[in-house]
């Protein structure tokens, strides 16, 4: 099991089975806390084979160099961190990811989670991946026709993907919820739930240059969903996503760059994916730009 010292007390995680244990009565002094993030999403490049309209990874080109990757990893691992979570763009276009997660898994304790559209997964990447990812987040907005129109890709070929990870990785779904697919949330959980997912994240659509994001009758909409909501998978929100809901809070005093950073594909550390503002890493390390990044959001 990892040990994390913090705010709220002593953490344990045990990656293989996702077991979360918080010591809470015991007193961490705040010199012994970790400095790292608890969790770290990671763009390991921008690329992507779809293109919904409500995407909000930057277009530019760029990918992550797999040495300096490494170093990071080493450097988040050493300093409590307690899990790294691979995305971008998609994912399975970076070609080192094999290698990357292999890595992760064989040198570090951290939890290696990744989020992927899933059309890219066939038989030799689920080979390649078997026993270096801890959990697989599938991008599901909408089932069906829905699906189809906002992913422009095919639902019976995303069901033949989800049948591949589902059988050799513990997994979740992953939902942009929007106009589109706020109506469709219970036969998500349907969907979610006859595939074995563990857990449904809730992302309430982000505005970006193209899309206004989630408009207030969606969120209240959600938020009313949420409340009656009694299915078989556990459900959670992204931390940006301002809901008046029953979410739990287990490090309520873990917050900020304490909970959370991204890395971007470019090598700038940002508090979130949609933070406009990063500190670039430099040879110092990601440790070292944490820091900047903190000064700079303390001014
Ligand atoms: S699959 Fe994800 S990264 Fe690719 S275009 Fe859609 S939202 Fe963007």
């Amino acid at each position: 099991m990892k040990v994390r010292h913090g705010p709220d007390g002593v953490h344990l995680f045990d990656r293989s089975s996702g077991l979360n244990v918080l010591l809470d009565e015991v007193d961490s002094p705040e010199p012994s806390w970790s400095t790292a993030p608890r969790q770290v999403s990671i763009a390991l490049t921008n690329a992507c084979n779809l293109a919904c309209s409500y995407c909000y990874a930057p277009k530019h080109r760029a990918v992550l160099a797999v040495d300096k990757l490494l170093c990071w990893i080493d450097e988040l691992n050493q300093a409590g961190a307690m899990g790294v979570g691979f995305g971008g763009g998609e994912p399975t276009l970076y070609r080192h990811l094999p290698e990357v997660c292999a890595y992760t898994t064989e040198k570090t304790e951290l939890a290696v989670t990744l989020t992927t559209h899933g059309h890219r997964w066939n038989k030799e990447l689920v080979s390649k991946l078997r026993g270096t990812v801890n959990f697989v987040r599938v991008s599901v907005d909408g089932v069906g026709s829905t699906y189809e129109r906002l992913r422009g890709r095919s639902f019976p070929r995303l069901q033949a993907a989800l049948e591949m990870i589902a059988a050799e990785f513990n997994w979740g779904m992953n939902t942009v919820v929007n106009r589109d697919t706020i109506e469709e949330l219970d036969a998500l959980v349907a969907f979610a739930a006859h595939y074995g997912a563990s857990e449904l994240l809730l992302l309430p659509e982000q505005p970006t240059k193209e899309t206004p994001g989630a408009d207030g009758v969606t969120l209240r909409a959600l938020e009313s969903w949420i409340a009656s909501y009694t299915g078989p998978i556990s459900l959670s929100t992204s931390a940006n996503a301002t809901l008046i809901a029953p979410i739990a809070e287990p490090l309520p005093n873990e917050r900020g760059l304490r909970s959370y950073a991204h890395i971007d594909a470019g090598g700038v550390v940002r508090t979130s994916s949609y933070s406009q503002q990063g500190v670039s890493i430099g040879e110092e390390g990601v440790m070292a730009a944490l820091t900047g990044l903190a000064q700079m959001e303390a001014v």
